[in-house]
């Protein structure tokens, strides 16, 4: 029999309850226990949407995340948030957000620092660690959420981060090895599993992804130590692997000693059958075989052709779950009313994703019979989705089979595209320019949402549009800015605003997926073959260019940028996805560069973080990423000038890719690392233009004039100063205009005072 679980469930809501009872609680609008009974009452609810299961997550619940509230459970709270005063919870989300100066002065509080989990884009809380950390096991969140669920009558299963990946996670702060804590850190995991085996937890699962990452021998080493410590007095452990295959640690996972090993079976496929032939036979094998980063429906035919023969092998000891937890897609398709029924009928978020487990299932358990009729609605879901005309276009197919990296060259290389582009736009030494948006205010997002709705008329929005388009046009005039933006305001986000203008996208109401604490992002869903019906940005940047005689910047995204920050199709590699996204934004280009448009800015916000978590991966996705963006932006004449737009600062590992993008200018985020990170261009002698961010948009504190014209000093001895832009770290749509004005304003005297 094989038996099912979940590894975690969405704890935001499907009405995204959590996120609001969170705003209201930090606006002072909800009190501690308001917000806790809507807590308990979403981990209630979830686990109904789970009945059915054989063990259902707990602890997988977070107010805000998974890895504080770990940090939590050992007792490693930072201590500037931990020794103020105010409650528990309190504590928690000054580590979490930061206090600012507006409260009372003792609990000026920095927030905890941000990074990716493994290649998602959900964002954890680094944990906090130097070589004093002690642990110190505060187990009452687990405690307290297993005996909930366990009234419930839930079989109930809780889920930590293991001590390995845990530490992996973490980051020193003085120059010590995270490892060195291991020692001092297993004994409160055992007390932990001693705690949760007295509260009647049979299984435990212990999530240690960092085993799909590159471990060199000291981290496998930790793997060893840390497991065989922690072999004896506490419940079965469910080691669970996923966001990637085993690899070089797939022996190592399989013989650690524990109970039971989760794998997924979905991206590690081609490995699953290896791991059952290395897996001791005392062990149970989980398989996640419902995909946990998408949408689509499973092909549950295909599946169980795979899944049976293992189930023939494995018996009593087969386990099936999703790849990964659940987190990372929306809550329920059900309420998505309003989605084209066709495409509809190819979707499956939690909820749906576990009915197909249990189908599969009773498929092993009792035979495909016993399931005929869902198996068979399911064949009909995944043959129409293959067989529909919305998904396959053959002129883009042509299009695609047609283009090579070829259009990815210019027609000269920089050196001569400069010239021809200096004597064309004329702009001073040290050219100040912004990232394209200015800020969206109020009235700005209520016409959209108004025309969305339907209570604004077309031509009353882009009226309205156009008025904000004057406004940014004549305020940047005013400052003295030498490159223009039009501003963006008919933007909602950079990637859905191209997404709805294109073929082949869908878009849900309800799709939330959390993104860090209370925000959530709604990636748009990239069902089909991608093509643009019509031009998507031109008449906007046209408008903006008939008001001045600045050159003013075409803004788009680029292709690598909308497709990691989508849901992409799982019917065609990243790869291809992608050139049709190049293809399209290239007809764009183009079609500004003859609208007049001299210069167009080809945003890759995401590229950085669609890399592979192997670093042997990294080479083959910068060859598509790159090839792609090229063939998006190199189909001009030399005089066209093109900008592309990256909000990071980390580049000494990619900078020869980003310099085969070729751009003729790169703007980055520099201000908050004083420059050094120039060291990567000066070193590889990048030869093209560079916009070092020179103030940070993400605080409200208006910039010092001495301190750009130190950081423009400090760039111009790494890059000369001739190919220096000077610009802020990114675009300015959080900002007020009260803030954006006075900053540029100084920016901008700062750029004169440079010049003479
Ligand atoms: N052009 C975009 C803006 O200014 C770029 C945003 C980004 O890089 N995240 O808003
Ligand atoms: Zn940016």
């Amino acid at each position: 029999m094989a038996t099912t679980h979940n590894l975690g469930f969405p704890r935001i809501g499907g009405q995204r309850e959590l996120k609001f009872a969170l705003e209201d609680y930090w606006g002072g609008r909800q009190t501690e226990q308001e917000l806790a009974i809507t807590a308990a009452d979403l981990r209630q609810r979830h686990w109904q949407q789970q009945a059915g299961l054989d063990y259902v997550p707990v602890g997988d619940f977070s107010l805000y995340d998974q890895v504080l509230d770990m940090s939590v459970t050992l007792g490693n709270l930072p201590i500037r948030a931990a020794s103020k005063e105010g409650s528990e919870l309190d504590a928690y989300f000054r580590a979490a957000r930061g206090r600012g100066a507006n409260d009372s002065p003792c609990c000026v509080t920095a927030a905890g620092e941000m990074t990716k989990w493994f290649d998602t884009n959900y964002h954890y809380i680094v944990p906090e660690l130097t070589a004093d950390t002690h642990f110190e096991l505060n187990p009452e969140r687990l405690l307290t959420q297993l005996s909930e669920a366990r009234k419930q009558g839930l079989n109930a299963k809780p889920v930590i981060i293991g001590p390995v990946t845990y530490l992996w996670l973490g980051k020193t702060s003085d120059g010590s090895n995270p490892l060195d804590l291991l020692e001092r850190l297993l004994p409160v995991y055992s007390q932990l599993l001693k705690a949760l085996a007295d509260a009647g937890a049979e299984w435990v699962q212990i999530d240690e992804p960092a085993l799909v990452t590159d471990l060199d021998a000291n981290w496998c080493y930790a793997f060893n130590l840390a497991y065989h410590q922690l072999k004896t007095n506490r419940p079965k452990l469910l080691l669970a692997t996923y966001f990637g295959e085993l690899r070089d640690n797939l022996q190592l996972a399989c013989e650690l000693p524990v109970a039971g090993l989760h794998v997924d079976a979905i991206s590690a496929l081609a490995e699953v059958s290896r791991v059952a032939d290395w897996l001791p036979s005392h062990k149970v094998l989980s398989l996640g075989v419902v995909n946990g980063r998408n949408i689509w429906k499973s092909d549950l035919n295909s599946t169980l052709g795979w899944l049976e023969p293992l189930n023939e092998r494995l018996g009593q000891r087969l386990w099936l779950a999703p790849t990964c937890s659940l987190l990372h897609v929306p809550v329920d398709l059900s309420r998505e009313q309003e989605l084209d029924s066709d495409i509809r009928n190819w979707l499956a978020f939690a909820v749906q994703k576990l009915d197909e487990l249990k189908i599969l299932a009773r498929a092993l358990n009792e035979g495909r019979s016993s399931v005929r009729a869902e198996l068979a609605d399911n064949q009909l879901a995944i043959d129409s989705r293959r067989s529909s005309h919305r998904v396959t276009n053959p002129e883009v197919r042509k299009a695609v089979a047609a283009a090579t990296s070829e259009l990815g060259n210019r027609q000269s290389p920089y050196p001569q595209r400069i010239v021809r582009q200096r004597e064309r736009l004329n702009l001073p030494a040290f050219p100040t320019t912004t990232i394209g948006s200015f800020p969206q205010t109020r009235e700005i997002r209520q016409a959209r949402l108004q025309y969305r709705k339907g209570e604004l008329s077309e031509q009353a929005y882009i009226e309205q549009m156009r008025a904000e388009i004057v406004r940014c046009v004549e305020e940047q005039e005013k400052l003295g800015l030498d490159v223009l933006v039009h501003g963006e305001p008919e933007r909602n986000d950079m990637v859905e605003y191209f997404g709805e203008q294109l073929d082949g996208y869908a878009f849900t109401r309800f799709g939330w997926v959390q993104s860090y604490g209370s925000r959530c992002v709604k990636p748009p869903i990239l069902f089909g073959d991608i093509r643009r019906p019509q031009a998507m940005t031109v008449e906007w940047i046209r408008y903006a260019q008939s008001l001045t005689d600045k050159p003013v910047k075409g803004m788009l995204t680029g292709p690598v940028t909308i497709l990691n920050w989508s849901f992409v199709r799982d019917d065609q590699p990243r790869k291809d996805s992608c050139l049709q996204l190049a293809l399209a934004i290239r007809e764009e280009v183009q079609d500004l560069e003859k609208a007049g448009v001299n210069i167009i800015q080809i945003d890759e916000a995401a590229l950085r973080e669609g890399l592979p978590l192997r670093q042997s991966d990294w080479a083959r996705y910068l060859e598509w990423a790159i090839n792609s963006f090229r063939i998006a932006a190199n189909g001009v004449d030399d005089s066209t000038q093109i900008h592309t737009h990256m909000c990071y600062s980390e580049f000494n590992d990619i900078i020869e890719a980003i310099a085969r993008m070729d751009a003729d200018v790169i703007t980055i985020e520099t201000s908050r690392s004083d420059m050094e990170l120039l060291d990567a261009f000066r070193s590889f002698e990048y030869p093209n233009d560079i916009g070092p961010g020179v103030y940070d948009i993400h605080s409200p504190n208006i910039p010092d004039k001495e301190h750009i014209i130190n950081l423009m000093t400090l760039a111009a001895e790494r890059i000369p100063a001739e190919r220096l832009w000077i610009n802020p770290d990114c675009g300015l749509k959080t900002r007020k205009w009260e803030e954006v004005t006075p900053a540029l304003e100084t920016m901008v005297a700062a750029a004169r005072e440079l010049r003479s």
